[in-house]
């Protein structure tokens, strides 16, 4: 496979590093962490300048290599990431694109695009979170809707978001892959309470949300009642194959900002130090080629990525996890006090490995679905 990028290609770099020259002065100043109302105006401010310049599309292109340049070429200039837009934009709107009617596509594709409205993922419950086919959040049929009630957890952004991927279990008796449904459902309907919670580095990024008899709509099914389980199989390829691909580049530039951290004090002496920095480098890069092949197989089989993206998500949380212990490395007791660089990333890496299913699930579906291993007891 030629992974060399055209001279086209190359061509539609030059353009967005004189946009993004341009156009990054004129962005407000960026909010603080925890200011998530904040973060909600500044990450979909940010959407909406990339959508009028006509990049808002990127990361659903056709030509999935601008994909990559443009995350190259972003991180390059320190320009903001998709932050609260995530599950809209690398989730939950592809998997409406896959999946969804035309209606449902017009209704839902082009807010996200816009940066109009952002979604959250209300998958995980409290006692189906590696087993999630185990949920039991149960939707009733009502005429045209469905009446919801149960609760989620875990659920990034739910405080601002304004729609949320839900599964919901429409068939109660069967077996428990086959009675779920994959729902669009609006954050502001009555009978949603979301309670924050807070994280070890401080942070309220994610939430309880507690669903009493929430009226949604019939037509926000994604697919058909009960074939959910295979829908939400779309979700999570795009989730774990291709929706981390942006943080691949910011780690390689944060392991260049701590490798001159480190020459700066004396942990560089240490030979130990530098061959754990210079595997991470090598580490990094390998994962740079492996999103390129995983972003070209999805396009040559349909644009949905496959079982691949569990390697992906295996090794890529592990080696962030990594990085940022080479950092408390480096920084020393430093890496503890919560107003220095890098200690809330050091912290929040602890989750890496857990989000989006725990490295156990990925190893599990790689030795059962890539290796044809049998099936764990
Ligand atoms: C930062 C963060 C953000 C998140 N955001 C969201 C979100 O927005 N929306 C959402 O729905 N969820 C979200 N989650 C939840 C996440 O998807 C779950 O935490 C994850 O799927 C694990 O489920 P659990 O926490 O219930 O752990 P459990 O399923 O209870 O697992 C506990 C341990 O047992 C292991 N284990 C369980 N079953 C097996 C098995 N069969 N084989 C081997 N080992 C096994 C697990 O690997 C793990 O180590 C988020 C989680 C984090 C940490």
């Amino acid at each position: 496979m030629d992974l060399t990028y055209t001279a086209e290609e190359e061509a539609f770099r030059t353009r967005l590093r004189d946009w993004l020259a341009a156009s990054l002065p004129t962005l407000p100043p960026a909010p603080s962490p925890d200011d998530w109302p904040g973060r909600r105006a500044y990450d979909t401010a940010w959407q909406r300048m990339l959508y009028d310049a006509g990049y808002g599309e990127v990361h659903w292109d056709a030509a999935p290599t601008r994909r990559l340049i443009f995350l190259e070429e972003t991180e390059r200039a320190g320009a903001p990431y998709v932050g609260a837009n995530f599950v809209g934009l690398l989730h939950a709107g592809p998997t409406i694109a896959a999946e969804g009617t035309a209606e449902q596509r017009q209704r839902w594709l082009p807010p996200i695009l816009r940066g109009d409205e952002i979604w959250c993922q209300g998958f995980s419950e409290p006692d189906a979170g590696s087993d999630l086919a185990s949920l039991r959040t149960k939707a009733v049929r009502d005429g045209d809707s469905y009446i919801v009630t149960g609760s989620k957890i875990w659920t990034s952004h739910a405080e601002v978001a304004d729609w949320c991927e839900l599964l919901v279990r429409t068939g109660p008796g069967t077996p428990k892959h086959r009675g779920i449904s994959w729902l669009a459902m609006p954050m502001d309907a009555p009978g949603i309470t979301v309670r924050p919670l807070r994280t070890l580095a401080g942070s309220a990024e994610f939430a309880e949300v507690f669903l009493d008899e929430v009226r949604v709509p019939v037509a926000n099914r994604i697919g058909e009642e009960n074939d959910g389980w295979r829908v939400t199989m779309v979700t999570l390829s795009f989730e774990r194959g291709t929706a981390f691909v942006g943080e691949v580049v910011a780690c390689r530039r944060t392991l260049g900002e701590l490798a001159a951290a480190a020459r700066g004090n004396s942990r560089w002496d240490d030979p130990a130090l530098r061959r754990r920095l210079g595997r991470l480098h090598a580490e990094f890069g390998a994962l740079w080629r492996l999103i390129q092949w995983n972003v070209s197989e999805s396009q040559a089989t349909g644009g949905v990525p496959g079982v691949g993206g569990s390697v992906f998500k295996l090794r890529y949380s592990h080696a962030r996890q990594e990085l940022y212990e080479a950092a408390a490395d480096v920084l020393g007791p430093d890496s503890l006090d919560l107003s220095r660089a890098w200690t809330p990333e050091r912290l929040s890496s602890l989750s890496y490995t857990i989000a989006a299913g725990t490295s156990q699930i990925q190893q599990n579906i790689i030795a059962e679905r890539i290796l044809g291993l049998p099936k764990g007891p």
